[in-house]
């Protein structure tokens, strides 16, 4: 086995911010009596997904100089992710979101960024020498949506690229956030073609052909030359994979779900840990499933409990999940 120090380097980079969730669940926002916080973000979850299951990986992001955004640094180092890449904004607060399952079962955001830290980091102020010793550099989309930090996300891109990382985009569509549905379809698919991996949900693979089969042909229609790996996620369905030589399903462990935050960020960083350090993986087909199956439980274990980071599994907790099975 080699030591985690010599594991390569997986570098997550986007938004950290806040979560809150009413004590009570089923009422709007505004008669919710109180709120819970919880650490989120997409970028930083797949982070500490990767760490609990003893791989190494890095947030590079921006959060407000401010004790929320020292809380989400802390919560970061506590669990072994590199902070090197983490800038703190004097102006700018840390990101919150407020979320809710109303009792028609639809969630409801409020994001407060107006602008939130996390929107203000700047290509001068990237840790390049970080980025530069990432195997695996992982991004979504909401770095995408307003400027410096598109600018930022871009560079960090372009030099991990240059330095031989593989990129893996996850797009974690949060329409809310952007001005059009358009709009975050043209920018989602702006970077498109520069990732060797990527994964989408189901209602992600809806929202951009725009079609509302999910099928192999609707998976198949973003396919790219570049692309290596295209991932579709489908809930309690499990997920299905696409190569350019073949495809198929590894379906989803039966558990009782209580809260689906995380499942995905848990699912993709479980994968991106079992193959950073041998990319072959992507070219064989049963190697690459029993790796898929592996983040099918990393993602059914991280809906059983409440919260998205609290409830990603340590490798030990996989194991013995998939053991269990
Ligand atoms: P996202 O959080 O990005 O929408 P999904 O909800 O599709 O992603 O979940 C990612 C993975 O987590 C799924 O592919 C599946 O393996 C697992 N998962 C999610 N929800 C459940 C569930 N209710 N039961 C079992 N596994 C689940």
């Amino acid at each position: 086995m080699a030591s985690n120090v010599e594991k390569g380097l997986i570098v997550s980079f986007g938004e950290m911010l806040i979560d809150f969730v009413p004590t009570e669940s089923g009422v709007s926002l505004a008669d919710s009596p109180g709120f819970l916080k919880a650490p989120g973000g997409a970028p930083a979850n797949v982070a500490i997904a990767v760490t609990r299951l003893g791989g190494r990986a890095a947030f590079v992001g921006k959060l407000g100089d401010d004790e929320f955004g020292h809380m989400l640094a802390g919560i970061l180092r506590e669990n072994g992710v590199e902070d090197k890449g983490i800038n703190f904004d004097k102006g700018a607060r840390t990101a919150l979101a407020f979320v809710t399952l109303r009792s028609d079962g639809d969630r409801e955001f409020m994001f407060y960024r107006n602008p939130s830290a996390d929107m203000l980091l700047r290509p001068d102020e990237l840790n390049l020498e970080l980025i530069r010793s990432a195997k695996v550099f992982h991004y979504g989309s909401i770095s995408l949506i307003t400027e410096p930090c598109r600018s930022a996300h871009l560079k960090a891109m372009e030099v991990a690229k240059e330095a031989g990382a593989l990129l893996s985009y996850d797009p974690n569509l949060r329409e809310p956030l952007w001005s059009s549905p358009e709009e975050a379809r043209t920018q989602i698919m702006s970077i498109w073609d520069k990732a060797e991996i990527i994964k989408v949900s189901d209602v992600e693979l809806e929202f951009l052909t725009q079609n509302k089969m999910i099928d192999d042909e609707s998976a198949m229609s973003l396919w790219h030359p570049n692309l290596k790996l295209l991932l579709v996620t489908l809930g309690e369905k499990g997920c299905r994979y696409y190569t350019k030589d073949f495809h198929g399903a590894v379906e989803a462990f039966n558990v009782n779900a209580v809260d689906t935050t995380g499942a995905g960020d848990s699912f993709i960083g479980a994968f991106l840990s079992q193959i950073v350090d041998d990319q072959s993986i992507l070219e064989e087909e049963e190697r690459l499933r029993k790796v898929l199956r592996f983040s099918n439980a990393c993602g059914a274990i991280t809906t059983t409990k409440k919260g998205a980071i609290p409830a990603l599994p340590s490798d030990s907790e996989a194991l013995c999940f998939l053991e269990d099975k």
